[in-house]
């Protein structure tokens, strides 16, 4: 399951981020814009970003002329958790934990409801400007195994 803010990304080619290989989706202006650090989002290039979702890469925007790290984004702040649902605030921990105790269907419903309504805000919340539902999804599978 998917959201409008989500389709309107994928349809553009993908680029390959330059420090890691990861094959990285498009990624737009709202989102960098709410995504970037004062004062750094004053002055963001124009031009086409990808965004680079791998955790392990230093790279969160590029260009083909221009990279922002992730040191210069708001969710990758030192002490900041690690979060599955921007929208909503739900971190990796907190949904491991209801995974473990069986109370994360709601959390999820809950989710997936909002989503359905349209009352996500993927695109500015979310560094990658998409939907985080596919993350539920990894998380539950990795919780499988
Ligand atoms: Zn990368």
């Amino acid at each position: 399951m998917s959201c409008d803010c989500c389709n309107s990304t994928t349809k553009k080619p993908r680029a390959i981020c330059s420090a890691c290989g990861q094959n990285c989706f498009p990624v737009s202006r709202q989102t960098m814009l709410h995504q970037v650090q004062f004062p750094d989002n004053q002055d963001i290039a124009e031009g086409d970003y990808s965004c680079c979702a791998s955790p392990d890469c230093n790279t969160g925007y590029f260009s083909i002329s221009d990279m922002i790290s992730k040191t210069r984004l708001r969710a990758f702040q030192p002490g900041r958790q690690a979060m599955l649902c921007h929208c909503f605030d739900i971190s990796e921990a907190v949904y491991q934990a209801a995974l473990d105790d069986g109370t994360a269907k709601a959390i999820k419903a809950f989710v997936v409801q909002q989503t359905k309504e349209k009352l996500c805000a993927c695109e500015s919340r979310n560094p990658s400007g998409r939907c985080c539902l596919a993350s539920f999804k990894q998380m539950e599978k990795a919780h499988e195994c």
